[in-house]
Formats: structure tokens, C-alpha cells, sequence
């Protein structure tokens, strides 16, 4: 059981980092090292104080200096879901479970549009975890959305169960070759199916599967943790960071606009101060 478990590697997962390594805790955070994605794609940044000017890809390699030099590190792991349970929270990496007294949401956003036809099929052929529904569709067709490189991995793996995939990327250079793996730059107009999955539109092309996989840099909250209070796909916080659940805290763009370095790195620094507070207030004996 740590302390904390850190979700999200973006600013606002890294100034939650550095603020909990200078408390002291105990704490896991997930992430990837190369940070983010909206930092390295980052042409030139003018509004974040201290660095100038500097590109997304200097904003990533400064930040990776701090991280370093306080030996923190980057657990390179997806979590699946987050659960509250019995005051604590666990969080489920393929096959393995972490837990912590706190958790802070860090997550981002999705600049992806929901595909018509998802959420209505979700559960039902649609589905945003590899790890947890690929299992499903061993031998079976599949069309899997992937949003960005990093999350390749998963779709190698589902592509070790799948007879065949379509693979739909926004993004050009793809680096999966495999003979079951179709691959088609674009993204989906919709997703087809009464009460199940049964299709996808791609590319001006509609393919028939039997499940879609959605995977994105983020997922909805209410989605990675059941429970959570979300508006408008915002987590609800008030100006400590707390959610409605106790001893999880969000920052960063996953609570809302504007998505901006600045007040993600600034939340991040707030929810790590509500957790202290809220692990302190564990430790007094109740009266
Ligand atoms: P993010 O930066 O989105 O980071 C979240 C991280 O958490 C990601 O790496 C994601 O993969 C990871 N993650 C999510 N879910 C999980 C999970 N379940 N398990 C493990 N990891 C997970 N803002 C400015 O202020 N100035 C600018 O000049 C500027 N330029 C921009 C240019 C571009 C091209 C883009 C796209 C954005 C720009 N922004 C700018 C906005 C800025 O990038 C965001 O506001 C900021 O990155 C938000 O930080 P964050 O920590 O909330 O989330």
C-alpha cells in the first residue's frame, strides 16, 4: 500500500511528482517517459514562465532534467482502471494491481471526437482496454482506433489474438507489419451495430468485425474510475483538486479549460498538497 498513486505523465503528473518527492512519499506514478505527447508536439511556447520560448521537445527534455536529478521515476505502465475500495484505490495494470491511500488523476484529454455509434455499443463490441476484453475476440475480426504511437503496444497484442485487424490510425508512420494487420490512416465516421458492433466506417471503406477497440491517450474518467463525478467529460473538482470521491484529486486538463502547461503544472501542485493534507488527516486517531 503506498501513499499515493500518481496517473498521468503530463505537467501536471510531473509537478505532482516533484511536489510528492519533496514531501517524501511513498508513491508510484504512470506514465511514459517521453511525458506527453501535447508537450513534444508543441511548436513554440510562449506563456510558460521560466522557459522562454523553448519548444515542446526542449519543454520535455527540461522537465526529464528535473524528474532525473531527483531520481524520480516513471513506472512506463497504462492503467487500465482505478477502483475505490474500502477508502483505498487500486489500480490495474494488465495483470497487476497497485495500491494506494491516495490517488490524483492527471490524465489529459482526448483532442480525439467521440465516434457515432461508440458509446452506445460500448460494452456491447466496443471497448477501450486491451488488456482486459482482448481475450474476447481470439480468432475473431477486429478494428482497433489508435490515437497515437505509444499505444502500439496494445495493438500488437491484440493482434497476437485476433484472426484478423483493421487498424485505423490518425497519424501517418505506423510501425506495425504484421500479415493480419490492415493498416488505414484515418479516422472513423462511425461504428456499426443495433445492439453489437458489427462494423466500422474507415477511410471511405465499411468493414465488417466483430469488436472495435478504441484506444487513446485518455479515456473518459467515469470509464478509468466508476464513480467519479464528470461534466461535460471533465472531472468535477473544487479549488482544492478534490473530486467527489475522498483521497482522489485530479489536475491538469482532465478537470477542464483552459488546457494550458501553467494550470495543469499549478493543479498538479495543489492536488498534491490536498493529498498530504488528506494522509495527514488519516494518521490523527478519530475522536
Ligand atoms: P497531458 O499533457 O495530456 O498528459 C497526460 C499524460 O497522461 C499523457 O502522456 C497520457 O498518455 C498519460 N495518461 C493518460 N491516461 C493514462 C493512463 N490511464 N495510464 C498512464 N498514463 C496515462 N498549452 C500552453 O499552455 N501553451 C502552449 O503553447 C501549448 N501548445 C500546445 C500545442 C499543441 C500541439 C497541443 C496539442 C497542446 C498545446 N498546449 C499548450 C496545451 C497543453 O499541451 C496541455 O494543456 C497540457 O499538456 C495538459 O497537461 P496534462 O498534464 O493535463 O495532460
Amino acid at each position: 500500500m503506498h501513499d499515493l498513486l500518481i496517473i498521468g505523465s503530463g505537467p501536471a503528473g510531473v509537478s505532482a511528482a516533484l511536489s510528492a518527492s519533496a514531501r517524501d512519499l511513498d508513491f508510484l506514478w504512470f506514465g511514459q517517459r517521453s511525458l506527453s505527447r501535447k508537450i513534444e508536439r508543441a511548436g513554440r511556447i510562449m506563456n510558460y514562465p521560466g522557459l522562454p520560448a523553448v519548444t515542446g521537445a526542449e519543454m520535455r527534455d527540461a522537465f526529464l532534467r528535473q524528474i532525473d536529478g531527483l531520481g524520480i521515476s516513471i513506472l512506463e505502465e497504462r492503467v487500465n482502471a482505478v477502483y475505490e475500495m474500502g477508502g483505498s484505490y487500486t489500480a490495474l495494470v494488465n495483470d497487476k494491481m497497485y495500491e494506494g491511500k491516495t490517488v490524483i488523476l492527471a490524465t489529459g484529454v482526448s483532442g480525439s471526437r467521440e465516434i457515432p455509434g461508440e458509446s452506445r455499443l460500448l460494452g456491447r463490441g466496443v471497448s477501450y482496454c486491451a488488456t482486459c476484453d482482448g481475450a474476447l475476440y481470439r480468432g475473431k475480426r477486429i478494428a482497433v482506433v489508435c490515437t497515437e504511437p505509444s499505444l502500439e503496444r496494445e495493438v500488437e497484442f491484440l493482434a497476437g489474438l485476433a484472426a484478423g485487424v483493421l487498424l485505423c490510425t490518425s497519424y501517418q508512420d505506423c510501425s506495425i507489419n504484421r500479415d493480419n494487420v490492415r493498416h488505414v490512416v484515418g479516422y472513423p465516421t462511425e461504428i456499426l451495430g443495433e445492439n453489437r458492433a458489427t462494423g466500422i466506417v474507415c477511410g471511405g471503406e465499411t468493414a465488417m468485425v466483430d469488436g472495435v477497440f478504441c484506444l487513446r491517450s485518455s479515456v473518459a474518467p467515469a470509464a478509468l474510475l466508476p464513480g467519479l463525478a464528470a461534466e461535460g467529460g471533465h472531472i468535477q473538482v473544487d479549488r482544492l483538486q478534490r473530486t467527489n470521491l475522498p483521497g482522489c484529486f485530479a489536475a491538469g486538463d482532465c478537470t477542464g479549460r483552459p488546457y494550458q502547461y501553467v494550470k495543469a503544472a499549478g493543479e498538479g501542485n495543489v492536488a498534491l498538497h490536498s493529498a498530504v493534507d488528506y494522509l495527514k488527516a488519516m494518521e490523527r486517531p478519530a475522536k
